[in-house]
């Protein structure tokens, strides 16, 4: 059976569809709310805004409570962003972390309308909160994992010092600055001797372990922040170090050799003193437009070969007043 309601009028159609408006708004996740333009006031704000934030929908006066219920370090720039957006009447969207009433903050988007009148002057802004705490912790952990990935990629994984990649980058960088700089940068291609026969005589672990040791010494072998020890590749190591010339560059390699004598790992079958011992090439350049960095690190690597052929635990220097 069906009631047919009597004198049933407009106005009536009006006010069902209203509350049945406010009935879907207020049962959103998203918060909506209304701010007259002329007098800056909310004139609606959705009661759920009271379980996200803890501040009951009578407390949000003006735009001024929107304001200071916003984390200091968001608040001028979204503000700022968003009162120039409004005057212009452009609609917009901005992410800020909310105060809640127990002192916490929770990420909202806010999405808001400019709505205008007849004479296509700014009216009112209506808008919803969103509660995108969940998202930003997501993006969060995301940025922290995408960085511990990247430094990984620049990681050697067997000694954890930098890899050749990022002596690539580095020397790039670093070449690039001096040329603009017109300052010398120097740097040494160091390769374990005898290296064949320690694995064959001590195994491929005891191997690593020598590679990981020898990695850890030449660390200590630098001081700048700026220099830069890499794993070059197999048992091989380059040191760059930019704003160095060819006398600092020659003491940084003896003390080296200083550092893995002194460390005295056991090679039976070498005839160093039957321990470990490197060999080091060594290089300075003030690098100019005529000097192609790849021709710079092959002259290196025949000073490393100099000093392997010409008896190893030895240092052989590219000659040369730079
Ligand atoms: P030289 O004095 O002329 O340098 O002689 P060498 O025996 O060291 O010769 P070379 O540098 O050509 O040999 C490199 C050796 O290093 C070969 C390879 O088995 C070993 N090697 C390279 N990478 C690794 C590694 O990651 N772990 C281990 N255990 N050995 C490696
Ligand atoms: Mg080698
Ligand atoms: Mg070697």
């Amino acid at each position: 059976m069906t009631t047919k309601r009597p004198h049933h009028s407009d106005a009536d159609d009006l006010n069902s569809d209203s509350a049945v408006y406010r009935t879907l708004l207020e049962s959103t996740r998203a918060i909506p709310w209304k701010i007259d333009w002329a007098t800056k006031r909310f004139s609606y704000i959705g009661p759920q805004i009271e379980a996200l934030l803890g501040w009951s929908a009578e407390s949000w006066g003006g735009v001024e409570d929107w304001a200071m219920r916003m984390h200091p370090e968001d608040r001028d720039d979204v503000v700022n962003f968003c009162v120039a957006q409004s005057q212009s009447g452009v609609d917009h969207e901005a992410d800020y972390r909310a105060l809640t009433k127990d002192n916490g903050y929770v990420w909202i988007r806010d999405v808001v309308h400019v709505v205008r009148n007849g004479q296509g002057e700014v009216e009112a802004l209506v808008g919803f909160m969103f509660d995108i705490t969940e998202r930003k912790k997501t993006e969060e952990k995301l940025l922290a994992l995408q960085k511990e990935l990247e430094a990984l990629s620049f990681q050697d994984g067997l000694t954890h010092i930098a890899n050749r990649r990022q002596f690539d980058a580095s020397f790039a960088r670093e070449w690039d600055t001096a040329r603009s700089q017109g300052e010398p940068l120097s740097v040494l291609l160091i390769d374990i001797d005898f290296f064949k026969q320690y694995n064959d005589l001590y195994g491929h672990i005891q191997g690593d372990r020598c590679i990981v040791d020898i990695a850890r010494t030449l660390s200590l072998a630098v001081d700048s922040p700026r220099d830069l020890v890499a794993r070059f590749g197999g048992e091989e190591f380059v040191i760059l170090l930019p704003q160095t010339d060819r006398t600092v560059a020659l003491k940084v390699a003896e003390r080296c050799q200083r550092l893995i004598r002194k460390q005295a790992i056991v090679h039976a079958h070498s005839p160093n003193d039957q321990c470990i011992t490197v060999s080091i090439g060594v290089g300075t350049v003030t690098p100019s437009e005529q000097l192609e960095a790849s021709d710079f690190i092959e002259a290196v690597d025949r000073q490393l070969y100099a000093a392997k052929k010409n008896g190893r635990n030895r240092i052989e220097a590219v000659q040369g007043p730079a």
